[in-house]
């Protein structure tokens, strides 16, 4: 058997790994384009900000033990040029020395990842911008970032982008991110996402949101970059971040059918149209697991799972993918944002029918020092509480909850199965009652409709059509500040003053969180009175608020 794997980092070395763990007789070759296979991408921007001191910790798996331990036949600065499916073979360039040759193939793996996107604006080319994608990149952008540059301009608040802004920060770099959208990290909610954008701003990152850049300017060794706006910047280089296509060319000439977004169309043991080419890694189009529908999730960890499942089935093994979920973290200095499944937006754009809660615990007990809070909106199907979607931001265990809830959604579960489960728990790690029980608890409540709820987007419109707004927290909360059109009746005072309140008008409860409110909701309901919870409280007003 001889396997011919294409592309040699994440997705293609997984694959040539596990399938010399299968067969020590295979004959296993693999090219890859650039000076080093197997290295770790998603550490690239913390060599180029300094944590990560040392550019050999980002060699994975160096070319030695590729092709000692493993046995591999690996061949740097070599590009696959074209596919010849008739007679199996592949035409390899080698760039040191531009000779081109055949390499035959039994089973062929394709693992060519992504590109990142340079879209057809004016100036793009010049000197001065950057993208990241290799170690070549990381090192002119380490260079420039330690060369004396002062100011920098990141265009795309997506992953990569923020995680540059916090390395070039940490270089005391000024740092501008121009933003499309009108938030950062586009794939959470808006507003999930304003603590984020607050501490970017607090750690020193100046946010241009809903702005876009439209031409690019070298001047005397700087970079303008000019805004849609109409502003212009003046700065030392530029980063593109705004996303990645799949590097798909070789799969299109040899007649591969591709997806609408130009992911190479595989089945779930990772094969193409071609049953002898498989294909893995950012270059696929992946089943989304939540809607079943067709998308392109570019991640390591599909990647890496993706090519062992190649290898698995290449060699018998009956493992299959199961689709991706898009389940990511990112830090963003001493804070991070985790999500899983579908967001909200793109529930509404699949036009799927959702409810969602929020909740604002603390990491681990509240009476243990360092509790640090954090934000946690659960999204599920309002009548069978099946797990759509989740997102977390804060300090501390955000990665944590959102993989339990993951798992979760993996296992089709539902947010009563939140309610049991069962997690660790000490003061120090967490709560008997952690996050996600109770997320599952309030989401359970709502599925049986022990605990009506309403969202911040729906209160304006409600008070505006007569419902009653009752803020249930002492009178200094109150003071110190309130929804607007709120009257104040504190919880504990609540049912001494159930006569004051009208039982002819739909009422709409809140506290700081949703806990108290949620003790109004259940007293007031038992009394005959219309009332909902406001979801999360004033604490998500003023996210809601603020985006
Ligand atoms: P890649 O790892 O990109 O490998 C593809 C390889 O194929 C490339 O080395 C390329 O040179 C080679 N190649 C392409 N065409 C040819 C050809 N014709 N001939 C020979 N070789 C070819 N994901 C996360 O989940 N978490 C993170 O924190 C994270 N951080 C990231 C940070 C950065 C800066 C970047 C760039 C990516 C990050 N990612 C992260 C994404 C993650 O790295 C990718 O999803 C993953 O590497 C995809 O694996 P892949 O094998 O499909 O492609």
């Amino acid at each position: 058997m001889k396997i011919v794997i294409v592309g040699g980092v994440a997705g293609g070395a997984s694959a040539a790994a596990r399938a010399r763990r299968l067969s020590e007789a295979a004959e296993i070759v693999v090219f890859e384009r650039g000076q080093d296979p197997s290295f770790a991408n998603c550490g690239m921007p913390y060599y180029i900000g300094g944590e990560i001191e040392v550019r050999d910790k980002l060699l994975v798996a160096p070319l030695s033990l590729l092709r000692e331990r493993h046995r591999l036949d690996v061949r740097i600065r070599s590009q696959v040029e074209a596919i010849d499916r008739q007679n199996k073979t592949v035409t390899v360039r080698s760039l040191d020395d531009n000779r081109t040759y055949q390499e035959s193939y039994d089973q062929l793996i394709l693992a060519t990842g992504a590109a990142p996107l340079k879209p057809p604006i004016p100036g793009i080319d010049s000197t001065g911008i950057y993208t990241l994608r290799d170690l070549q990149d990381a090192d002119q952008l380490h260079a420039v970032a330690t060369g004396g540059a002062k100011s920098a301009v990141i265009v795309g608040a997506g992953f990569i982008g923020i995680e540059m802004a916090e390395n070039l920060v940490r270089r005391g770099l000024a740092v501008t991110i121009v933003e499309l959208a009108d938030q950062v990290l586009p794939p959470w909610d808006k507003e999930m996402v304003t603590p984020i954008e607050s501490h970017l701003e607090s750690s020193g990152v100046a946010l241009r949101l809903g702005d876009s850049a439209t031409a690019f300017t070298a001047k005397e060794g700087h970079v303008v970059v000019t805004l849609k706006s109409g502003d212009q910047l003046e700065t030392d280089f530029v980063v593109l971040s705004v996303g990645v296509r799949p590097e798909n060319q070789l799969a299109k000439v040899a007649g591969l059918d591709l997806g609408e977004r130009g992911g190479v169309k595989v089945n779930r043991y990772m094969q193409t149209s071609d049953p002898h080419i498989y294909a893995v890694g950012d270059v696929v189009e992946v089943t989304d697991v939540v809607s079943s529908s067709a998308t392109q999730i570019p991640l390591a960890g599909p990647a890496n799972r993706q090519g062992r499942i190649a290898a698995d089935h290449i060699f018998g093994r009956e493992t299959y993918y199961r689709g991706t979920q898009g389940t990511a973290v990112v830090g963003v200095f001493d804070m991070a944002a985790a999500m899983t499944g579908l967001s909200e937006k793109v529930l509404q754009r699949l036009g799927m029918d959702y409810e969602k809660i929020y909740i604002h615990p603390a990491h681990h007990a509240g009476y243990y020092p360092g509790a640090q809070p954090m934000s946690l909106k659960l999204i599920f199907e309002p009548t069978t509480g099946r797990i759509l979607g989740a997102q977390a931001v804060g300090r501390q265990g955000v990665d944590k909850r959102i993989d339990v809830i993951a798992m979760a959604i993996q296992a089709d579960m539902n947010v009563l199965d939140l309610e049991e489960s069962e997690l660790c728990y000490a003061p120090q790690f967490g709560s008997a009652k952690d996050p996600v029980n109770m997320a599952g608890f309030v989401a359970s409540g709502v599925v049986r409709g022990d605990h009506p709820v309403v969202h911040c987007d729906q209160i304006l419109s409600a008070v505006q059509a007569g419902t009653v707004l009752i803020d249930v927290r002492s009178e200094k909360e109150f003071s110190e500040g309130h929804i607007a059109g709120a009257i104040n009746q504190p919880i504990d005072s609540l049912r001494d003053n159930l006569d004051s309140l009208p039982n002819d008008k739909p009422i709409i409860v809140y506290c700081y969180v949703g806990m108290r409110g949620y003790l109004a909701t259940r007293i007031l309901l038992q009394n005959g009175f219309e009332v909902k919870n406001l979801s999360g409280g004033y604490k998500s007003w003023r996210m809601f608020a603020d985006a």
